[in-house]
């Protein structure tokens, strides 16, 4: 069952991640959620469609963002 990870204190918030690369669109910027830097992370909403393509990872300016295949 493939798994993302967000590493949502490495997060810097940018959304890259959270703009249509998802094929099906499970990222989006915590509205509730703040980090230690005073960044929305980013947060998995249904981590069991994942299909571990990795694109998010690719797309990740940080290394915020593991997947597990
Ligand atoms: S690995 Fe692919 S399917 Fe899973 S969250 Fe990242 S972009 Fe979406
Ligand atoms: S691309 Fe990386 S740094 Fe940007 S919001 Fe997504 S997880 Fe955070």
């Amino acid at each position: 069952m493939p798994e993302v990870k967000i590493l949502e204190e490495v997060c810097k918030g940018c959304g890259l991640c959270c703009d249509d690369v998802c094929p099906v669109d499970i990222l989006i910027l915590s509205p509730d959620t703040i980090n230690s830097s005073g960044y929305h992370p980013t947060v998995v909403t249904d981590m069991k469609k994942c299909i571990g393509c990795g694109y998010c990872y690719m797309i990740c300016p940080e290394p915020a963002i593991e997947v597990y295949k």
